[in-house]
């Protein structure tokens, strides 16, 4: 699940870690509200309006502007707000589209006073799955070009390892900060950042954080100007107060719907659409299709309870896929029962207006005789099977 800008900030801020202050903002009223206090706290007239999307690139788009004054204020915030943001990373990129900007985060002018004596650093930590490590991924070339500098100069650009089980030490601290070139007060303060952003990290079972621009001030200070969060899904659960900042409004609305009903859904490109229970069993299905010339619509998990109306759901969700020329149903039944199952698909085949495409049942395992004596005999376009083979065979002839 990703966060704001702002709701990172907060994340980070309560971990002692230092960003660039500020208020969020819904309206022009809010953000000259949130302006006067954000003045009265920081004693400058400047302030940054940063639009507030799940991408980043804002700034190349327009979404990030400095304000002077008030009056600039109220100008690139009646701007910002409500704006079709377009970015590198919004869907289709700085041709597509792009976001609606529903919210606006007013900041402190973190580079005042002295602009020139800034410097603009990437640090990023994510997990590595071949290394089996976190990694802590930083660059003097930090900024708004980072990809390029990652592309053209990739040397500029070291990696940190971090063994999960002993965290990060001193001395990789030390390393870090002596490759970036820091000295003196900035060179401690520094430590200080990092200990923290790792904690941070950790602490909030996070699987991303990306902080660029990550500044050195003139006065020697490290400051996290940007947060891009991602905080591991599955473990959630543990954190109710960050679950509490999802933002559907930025999330692919079909897997927001699937969550909803307790579907794991991903969409895929492929023409034949899955619906299996169990992540394993889902992968597998994948793979049948695959072998028997197909490709997969979408991963499809309805989970251990595959009652009717969850059938139903995920019929609506797999046939809303144009490209889905076939759906391939394989639910081994352990705790449900494959009979009621197959009633289940009996019922939303009936309670769906139109499927116009064939449907290939495979159930085994608790009463499967059974399901497929109910699928057989129910008179509808239903196929059914009991092995895996013979379902990867119709699934074959179907989409010749
Ligand atoms: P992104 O474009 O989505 O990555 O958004 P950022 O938060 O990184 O902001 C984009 C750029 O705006 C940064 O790289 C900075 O150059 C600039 N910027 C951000 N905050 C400030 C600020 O407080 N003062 C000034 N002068 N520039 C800023
Ligand atoms: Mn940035």
């Amino acid at each position: 699940m990703n966060l704001h800008e702002y709701q990172g900030k907060d994340l980070l801020t309560s971990y002692g870690v230092t960003v660039q202050r500020g208020k969020v903002a819904s309206t022009v009223e809010e953000a000259v509200a949130g302006y006067e206090q954000l003045k009265a706290e920081t004693g400058t007239e400047f302030c940054v309006v940063k639009a507030q999307i799940h991408a980043g690139g804002r700034g190349k788009g327009g979404g990030v502007k400095l304000a002077k004054n008030i009056d600039d204020l109220k100008q690139h915030a009646g701007n910002i707000l409500g704006m079709m943001l377009k970015t590198p990373q919004t869907p289709g990129g700085l041709d597509g589209e792009g976001k609606l900007v529903r919210k606006v985060f007013i900041a402190e002018d973190s580079y005042a006073p002295d602009f020139d004596a800034c410097k603009e650093y990437y640090v990023s930590i994510l997990m590595d799955r071949g290394s089996k490590r976190n990694v802590i991924i930083y660059s003097t070339e930090g900024g708004m070009n980072i990809e390029e500098v990652a592309e053209k100069t990739p040397h500029l650009v070291h990696k940190e390892f971090i063994d999960p089980h002993v965290g990060l030490r001193d001395f990789q601290k030390r390393n870090i900060a002596f490759n970036l070139g820091l000295t003196g007060l900035a060179y401690k303060n520094f430590l200080v950042f990092i200990g923290n952003l790792y904690k941070a990290f950790i602490g909030s079972d996070a699987s991303l954080f990306e902080i660029n621009p990550c500044l050195k001030t003139g006065d020697d200070r490290i400051v996290a100007v940007d947060a891009k969060v991602s905080i591991d899904d599955n473990a959630l659960f543990r954190h109710p107060n960050l679950e509490a900042m999802r933002d559907t409004d930025e999330e692919d609305p079909t897997e927001v719907e699937a969550k909803n009903y307790g579907l794991n859904y991903v969409k895929l490109e492929g023409n034949v659409g899955c619906m299996v229970n169990g992540a394993g069993l889902a992968m597998a299905t994948m793979d049948i299709i695959k072998l028997s010339g197909g490709s997969p619509a979408n991963f499809l998990d309805v989970g251990g309870t595959a009652d009717a109306a969850r059938v139903e759901q995920a019929f609506r969700l797999i046939l809303r896929d144009s490209n889905v020329k076939a759906i391939l149903i394989n639910i081994f039944g352990g705790i449900v029962r494959c009979d009621r199952v197959a009633q289940g698909v009996v019922d939303a085949y009936n309670n769906i207006e139109n499927i116009p495409v064939p449907i290939i049942v495979r159930l085994q395992g608790t009463n499967a005789d059974l399901a497929k004596e109910l699928i057989d005999n129910s008179g509808l376009e239903v196929h059914s099977a009991i092995a895996l083979q013979e379902a990867a065979d119709l699934v074959k002839k179907f989409i010749g």
